[in-house]
């Protein structure tokens, strides 16, 4: 029995989509023109779909998983469950308004706002306890205020180029998005098992891309002091150079940390450091 996927047709998710199965081991690389394809090498189903289409389709089993936005998840409420971040595809939903206007809490009172996103906006402003009328349009809202359609827009952002072209400016942030794994509500326990399988994938592909694997050399004399820098995934590898008092010292390092430590590694005397990608890590 083959898990059914359902990914982005094509669309800003679509490549990412790929890449990351890819990355899993999965290629589908043959079949991007058609409605679905097939992995040669796992039991696994891609389908192509739209993005708005993807939760519907979970819900109704018509695909088993999903990779999907969390805004697009979040709007159109639907009885499926959120599984995993994917740590792609990240935007915000946003209110913006026209640059030239002074904005406040009080702003969007009785104002008129453009949106693709009414369910997640309506939510918002009645948490806000804000009275403002809600225009859903379908694209391109960003014009909404220039051709007098709105008074503000409620739409993703993710550099804030668009909104800056139009004239408008950010006033503030309703959610963080990203791509999502999302499942179907009663899953049979032999799909179960393959989603698990590439569950554990995802995991050590993400894994690997927070993590570098870094290599340098000490001398002996201080290798005590850039041990103790490292945190590493048990303890540090530590290896005798030809050169004699000399180490050479191997660990992992996660992004977040990772400019900050190798300052402290230098300043402690490590030399010829390197620092290369992980392809994949299980721990
Ligand atoms: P489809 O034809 O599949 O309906 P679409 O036009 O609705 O495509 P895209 O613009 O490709 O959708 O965006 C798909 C998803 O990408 C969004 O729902 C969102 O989760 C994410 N995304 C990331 N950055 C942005 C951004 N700057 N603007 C819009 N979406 C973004
Ligand atoms: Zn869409």
């Amino acid at each position: 029995m083959k898990l059914k996927l359902a990914i982005q047709k094509s669309g800003r998710l679509h490549e990412d989509s790929v890449k990351l199965l890819k990355e899993c081991g999965i290629d589908i690389s043959n079949g991007v023109n058609k409605l679905k394809a097939d992995a040669a090498n796992f039991p696994i189903e891609v389908f192509f779909l739209r993005d708005d289409d993807i939760p519907q389709y979970v819900e109704d089993a018509v695909a088993d998983i999903g990779f999907v936005g969390e805004n697009v998840v979040y709007e159109k409420q639907k009885q499926v469950e959120v599984i995993d971040k994917l740590g792609f595809g990240k935007c915000r939903l946003s209110l913006a308004i026209n640059k030239n206007e002074e904005y406040s809490s009080n702003y969007l009172q009785g104002k008129r706002i453009a949106t693709s996103y009414p369910v997640i906006l309506q939510k918002y402003l009645t948490e806000q306890n804000i009275n403002a009328e809600i225009h859903e349009i379908s694209g391109s809202v960003e014009i909404a205020p220039g051709i007098g359609l709105a008074d503000a827009i409620c739409d993703l952002v993710s550099s804030g180029s668009t909104l800056f072209m139009n004239g408008l400016k950010e006033v503030e942030t309703i959610l963080q998005s990203q791509a999502i794994l999302i499942k179907n509500k009663s899953l049979n326990a032999e799909l179960q098992q393959v989603l698990d399988k590439l569950l554990f994938r995802i995991q050590a592909v993400k894994k690997a891309k927070n993590n570098k694997y870094i290599l340098l050399n000490a001398p002996n004399d201080k290798l005590k002091e850039i041990i103790g820098l490292l945190p590493g995934m048990k303890s540090p590898t530590v290896l005798p150079l030809a050169e004699e008092g000399w180490s050479s010292v191997h660990s992992v390092l996660n992004e977040n940390q990772f400019w900050d430590i190798i300052e402290q590694l230098k300043a402690a005397g490590a030399q010829g450091i390197l620092v290369i990608p992980i392809e994949k890590m299980i721990v």
